[in-house]
């Protein structure tokens, strides 16, 4: 069955935690199938995650994905991580190795910790079995550290093999990425879902910010409609809203198993690309 679920990270603030109920509120009337919580850099999150996953789980009532990374954890820390969200009933994980931290261009392996998302899935796996359901990250225009597409597609299938039951893409923004992506990922042997994440962007600062770093390829019309907006915070959310619904409408039309809204927080993009969708979903 195809999934609509959200991407929330634990607000930073008290304000940042009154903005996020109002727009959590928002979101929830869609009805998401499940919802999910990011793991900052370094662990630097642990308890605001862990606190969040807990609310939206057993006070809310919502199927609640805890983000978990192996940065600089050992075996000892993620057992007791991992344990900490067994106790708190969640069923469901996003296991990603993490960015090295600030300040450090290469990842570092901890000491008696993972290497790489397969190592912490195997891990998992071996304490918990079947019990979580278990996601990892997909890079359709190939994770920044990989040499190759081909490399960075042979250690996605170590890492579903591993025992990811769904994988999450990163955002982009040129369908026919996926489209080949998860093409090559089937020739490749991957079964399980692809979920495609979805940034509405919103603000021209994000162009710089999420685009050029993670070097999402832009299409041209695109990025030409939003530089001769620039100076229009207004009509860039507009073209970004109008960006991505059409984008979702187009994924949905293929088969695409779900949709995965990186949300940042906010509720009016997603919440008017949902509404303009309703028909195609
Ligand atoms: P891996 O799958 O371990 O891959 C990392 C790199 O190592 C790749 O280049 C891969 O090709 C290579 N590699 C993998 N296995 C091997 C192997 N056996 N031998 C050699 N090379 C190998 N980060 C956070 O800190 N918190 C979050 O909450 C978070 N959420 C995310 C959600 C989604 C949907 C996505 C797509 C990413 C998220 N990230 C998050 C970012 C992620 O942590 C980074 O992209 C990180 O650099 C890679 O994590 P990964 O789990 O994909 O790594």
């Amino acid at each position: 069955m195809r999934t609509f679920s959200f991407e929330f990270f634990p607000p930073r603030d008290e304000i940042a935690a009154v903005d996020f109920g109002i727009n959590i509120g928002r979101l929830l009337r869609l009805s998401p199938s499940f919802v999910t919580v990011t793991f900052g850099a370094g662990g630097s999150s642990r308890e605001r995650t862990f606190a969040l996953v807990d609310y939206l789980q057993n006070k809310v009532g919502l199927n609640t994905v805890a983000h978990y990374t192996c940065v600089d954890a050992s075996r000892k820390k993620i057992e007791e991580d991992l344990a900490a969200l067994h106790e708190m009933g969640i069923t469901r994980l996003m296991l990603l190795r993490g960015d090295p931290p600030k300040g450090s261009d290469c990842f570092q392996t901890p000491t008696d910790g993972f290497a790489n998302a397969s190592e912490l899935i195997a891990f998992t796996r071996s304490l918990y079995g079947n019990h979580f359901s278990i996601g990892g990250g997909a890079y359709p225009e190939r994770h920044p550290e990989a040499s190759s597409a081909e490399e960075d597609l042979l250690n996605l299938k170590r890492k579903v093999d591993a025992g990811c039951d769904f994988l999450i893409t990163q955002f982009f923004f040129d369908n026919s990425r996926y489209y080949n992506f998860v093409a090559q990922a089937r020739a490749a042997g991957i079964t399980c879902p692809i979920i495609p994440g979805i940034l509405p962007l919103t603000h021209f600062n994000q162009l710089e910010r999420f685009v050029r770093i993670s070097g999402a390829h832009i299409p041209d019309s695109f990025l030409q409609d939003l530089e001769t907006h620039k100076g229009s915070p207004e009509k860039i959310a507009q073209i970004g809203r109008a960006y991505a619904t059409a984008q979702c409408r187009d994924l949905l039309l293929s088969d695409a198993p779900g949709l995965h809204f990186f949300t940042l927080n906010k509720s009016r993009a997603t919440v008017e690309i949902f509404e303009s969708l309703m028909g195609t979903v």
